[in-house]
């Protein structure tokens, strides 16, 4: 995702000490309007240093959302949120867990780096916030920028998913369709990659089985290898709201 302010800026920016380059090391102050390293055209890392400190035993009581964390967030004193973050963690293994990150507001992890960048945009005070996107970081930066009031463009390429171009519509933002289709993004660029040799046919004999626990159907409740059948409880993306959030499953614990 790009995201670019076309404003006039100033603003002060808590934590934040400049753009970097990973490629040459160019630095441009964080409230400049480029979106890119003017050098090489790549795309800027946030260079900050963590001013303060956390200890668990202070979250208690905080504010329930990312902004709980803000000693070690690029930004402080924040007024842009939609209650992100403290999705269940669900262990799976013994060494795995899951993040559902599927009950953030809109409904995907990107909501953890949208905020932060309309909280930005709002110090900024752009005229418009323009992002490019193949869905669910557009679906987030348009509710943010509404949450901040800010105007937002978002571009999406030709054949993205009718129900991320609604969702982005629904928060109010201007949705452009470009020609093409998403591409994973590839950074830095090198040289094409060596198209890899032809697998060899499983067979029942080279399988090997899994013994992590299946997913469970948050609608019927039955544990599945495949695709649950069961309609969804919740409304389509069209009369989706930010407050139709599922509930998270039992025996899950909040976190981060
Ligand atoms: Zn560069």
């Amino acid at each position: 995702m790009h995201l670019t302010f076309t404003c006039h800026p100033p603003g002060m920016l808590a934590a934040m000490t400049a753009y970097r380059c990973p490629q040459d090391g160019t630095l441009a102050e964080t409230t400049a309007l480029t979106w890119c390293c003017p050098v090489c055209r790549g795309p800027w890392d946030l260079d900050f240093e963590i001013t303060g400190t956390l200890s668990p035993g202070s979250l208690a009581g905080r504010v329930n959302s990312l902004w709980r964390y803000e000693e070690v967030l690029p930004l402080a004193a924040p007024a842009t949120t939609l209650g992100e973050g403290r999705t269940p963690l669900v262990p799976l293994t013994g060494t795995v867990s899951a993040k559902l990150d599927f009950l953030m507001p809109t409904l995907s992890f990107k909501d953890r780096g949208a905020v932060m960048l309309a909280e930005l945009a709002r110090r900024l005070n752009p005229d418009r916030v323009v992002a490019d996107s193949s869905g669910n970081a557009g679906t987030a930066v348009a509710a943010y920028c509404a949450r901040a009031g800010l105007p937002c463009t978002v571009y999406v390429p030709e054949g993205t998913s009718p129900g991320k171009t609604e969702q982005i519509r629904a928060h109010g933002a201007r949705l452009e369709t470009v020609p093409g289709a998403a591409r994973p993004r590839r950074w830095p660029p090198g040289p094409p990659r060596t198209p890899r040799a032809p697998s060899t046919p499983r067979t029942s004999s080279t399988r090997t089985s899994c013994t992590a626990p299946r997913p469970t159907c948050t609608s019927c409740g039955r544990t599945s290898a495949g695709a649950c059948r069961t309609p969804s409880p919740y409304p389509s993306a069209t009369g989706r709201s930010s407050s139709a959030r599922p509930s998270p499953p039992p025996n899950s614990s909040p976190r981060a």
